[in-house]
């Protein structure tokens, strides 16, 4: 039996300062090494001052996943020397000789399946190496600290998984769950990152490392299954070993060394004190936490009677949520849901989108109103959604302007029916033969109104005409 457990990383990007420093959280906005002080550089006589809401934000995602939460907490210095990490230690968490991480043995239901969550810590992320070219072969390695210090939270399961595409599921789940708690952005390029570990039935464990993205993952796990088998398939030893995975020749390979966790000379940070989190703190976190996912799903499904998949599609996203949120009322919760899940989601499908989108709940709420009173078609609450994402204008000046107005005036809609009678003989008397053929006159008197006749009305004048 194929077993996979992962490492998650996963960045506190709504946080405003680093982990034990006043520079900023949000490194992605500085030009190379301007996000750096002392403290995060690790000068000689800088002292580390915890940032008391990453605590907060990482205990909020051990209690959103089930965790028990400890009293107090305490961190380590993990020791190493590597280009990225200008201290030669990270500051990190252990679950060891009583000393805490920020939360332990909770769990995530994947589909029918309880997936562990052995420990979540809190730690620094170290600064970034940028190779030239292929890593391999480059002869100029560029090292940018901006990110060092960052707050990040490592979330360890157990070796639970079956399969790659179990894998798939709960990082999508993990990721709208931190999302919808709103401190962290899983979207932002290198915001969320997972090592994994594999093994299979009488083979010994490998670890994979470096992989830039979960579609990345699941494609490196795929691999190292395959490998695995074909080497026990033909009685050659699996080695415990660390291995990267190569994006560019799309396998994994063997790293040199293998660190143990003793080679990392772990020892407590003597320079931040025992933090407390009292059951006070974790009454008020657990209080002002999100509705979950889940709940959500269930209250739409439940109060507004929206399809189980429609309710899922807007409950797992933090932004097509808060419209739907903000637009509904009781009369027109269905349309609003369906509006965003057939058209919006079409147009702002990617979080750049989403930012850069100027539509909000109330747009939406104007839109519905006006198809439900005739005054446009669904068609052209298409086509005026598409300005007044670029726009932001109101709704009733986008559909003046773009003059989106429905033609419901039905000597109107039959004259332009007569011309297109003249014009598309063969499809009349397709129609008269086979009724279902008539959409296509339908479609033709759409074209020719760009989408404004009223379609019930048009239907009706069209199949009248066919019995004259
Ligand atoms: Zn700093």
């Amino acid at each position: 039996m194929t077993k996979i457990g992962l490492e998650i990383h996963c960045q506190l990007t709504k946080l405003e300062s680093k982990l034990f420093c006043s520079c900023k959280a949000n490194y992605r906005e500085f030009e190379p090494n301007h996000n750096i002080c002392p403290v995060c550089m690790g000068l000689p006589g800088s002292l580390p001052r915890l940032n008391q809401k990453a605590v907060e934000s990482a205990t909020s995602i051990a209690l959103a996943l089930t965790c028990d939460t400890p009293e107090k907490i305490a961190f380590f210095r993990k020791n190493y020397f590597y280009p990225d990490l200008p201290k030669n230690f990270q500051i990190t968490q252990l679950n060891v000789y009583g000393d805490m991480s920020v939360g332990g043995e909770g769990y995530v239901n994947v589909e029918d399946k309880k997936i562990k969550i052995r420990r979540i810590q809190l730690e620094e992320d170290p600064g970034r190496i940028i190779y030239e070219g292929a890593s391999e072969r480059t002869k100029i390695t560029l090292i940018d600290y901006n990110r060092a210090g960052t707050p990040l939270v490592e979330i360890v399961t157990d070796p639970d998984f079956e399969s790659p595409r179990q894998v798939r599921v709960f990082l999508n789940i993990l990721s709208d769950l931190l999302e919808n708690l709103g401190v962290a952005e899983p979207g932002l390029e290198g915001a969320m990152r997972a090592d994994g570990n594999v093994s299979i039935e009488g083979g010994n464990k490998v670890e994979i490392k470096n992989i830039g993205s979960f579609h990345d993952l699941e494609k490196a796990l795929h691999f190292e299954i395959t490998r695995q088998q074909s080497l026990f398939e033909r009685d050659i030893e699996i080695a415990q070993e660390t291995r990267h995975w190569d994006d560019r020749r799309k396998i994994t390979v063997s790293s040199r060394s293998k660190e143990e966790d003793q080679d990392y000379r772990y020892f407590l940070e003597n320079d931040i004190p025992w933090v407390k989190i009292d059951q006070s703190t974790r009454d008020r976190l657990k209080e002002n936490m999100p509705e979950s996912i889940s709940s959500k799903k269930e209250r739409y499904v439940e109060k507004f009677d929206i399809a189980p998949q429609v309710a899922d599609i807007i409950a797992s996203d933090r932004y097509y949520s808060k419209l739907f949120e903000n637009a509904y009322s009781d009369n027109n919760a269905k349309d609003i849901a369906n509006l965003i899940t057939t058209d919006v989601i079409g147009f702002i499908d990617t979080k750049e989108k989403q930012q850069n989108s100027k539509i909000t709940s109330k747009h939406l709420s104007d839109l519905i109103d006006a198809i439900n009173s005739k005054t446009i078609t669904r068609n052209s609450a298409k086509v005026a959604l598409q300005e007044i994402m670029k726009s932001g204008k109101d709704t009733k000046d986008v559909l003046h302007d773009m003059d989106l107005g429905q033609v419901s005036d039905s000597s109107e809609i039959d004259d332009i029916i007569s011309q297109i009678f003249e014009d598309e003989e063969q499809a009349v008397i397709d129609a008269k033969e086979r009724p279902e053929t008539i959409n296509f006159l339908v479609g033709k008197v759409m074209q020719k109104t760009k989408g404004k006749a009223d379609p019930v009305k048009t239907l009706e004048l069209i199949k009248s005409k066919l019995k004259q």
